[in-house]
């Protein structure tokens, strides 16, 4: 059981796109209390099984820019010739009440999100090898040969942007991954900075 904290904490979490993030974020899910994933929008068509408002928010292009005019984007990118997007009063609605917000979200909104909210925690998650990742995107059999490399191409250029998170986690199996990230948000909760309500008593 965890307690309910006066601010929520920001977590960004980013991976090449067939690395498993949301097979690690639903498993996380049902292990952990107060967290919230942050549904985003995009243009992007659904694929097989995915479910509107449960996965994404599935908009049309005029709406996503109708967003980005209107200021109602966290932050925004376009991959793979689709926007994606986080709405920005959802999350702060959340993390006002106390409850974390974890957001799966490319390189690109990841920098936004740091110039942003420098006290965000940045995770990168990455297959144990990059054949895996290529074997991965194949055999989920939902994207055409086309799109699967420009996803590969992409995962390269990501890869180089590593070094701007704080932790790497490697998901070769979804249980060793889950248990790394459950470490780095523990921690992140024992921070001196995140238990000053609890001080006070101690003063
Ligand atoms: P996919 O099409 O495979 O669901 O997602 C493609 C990429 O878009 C993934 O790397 C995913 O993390 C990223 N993504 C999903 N939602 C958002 C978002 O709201 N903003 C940004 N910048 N990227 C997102």
């Amino acid at each position: 059981m965890q307690r309910k904290k006066d601010k929520g904490q920001l977590i960004v979490l980013s991976g090449p796109s067939g690395v498993g993030k949301s097979t690690v974020i639903a498993e996380l899910l049902s292990q952990r209390d107060n967290i919230y994933f942050s549904v985003s929008y995009t243009t992007r068509q659904p694929r097989v099984g995915e479910q509107d408002g449960i996965n994404y928010n599935f908009v049309d292009r005029a709406e996503f820019e109708r967003m980005i005019a209107a200021g109602e984007l966290l932050e925004y990118a376009e991959y793979v010739n689709n926007y994606y997007g986080t709405s920005l009063k959802t999350i702060q609605d959340k993390l006002n009440s106390g409850v974390d917000v974890l957001l799966d979200i490319e390189v690109q909104g990841a920098a936004k999100v740091r110039s942003r909210c420098p006290d965000a925690l940045f995770i990168f998650i990455i297959p144990p090898s990059f054949e895996e990742l290529s074997r991965r995107l194949h055999r989920r059999n939902t994207d055409s040969e086309d799109v699967i490399a420009g996803r590969l191409e992409k995962a390269r250029v990501e890869f180089r942007e590593i070094p701007n998170y704080d932790y790497l986690v490697i998901n070769d199996k979804v249980s060793g991954a889950v248990a790394e990230i459950e470490a780095v948000l523990t921690a992140a909760e024992c921070r001196v900075n995140n238990r000053k309500s609890i001080l006070t008593q101690f003063a």
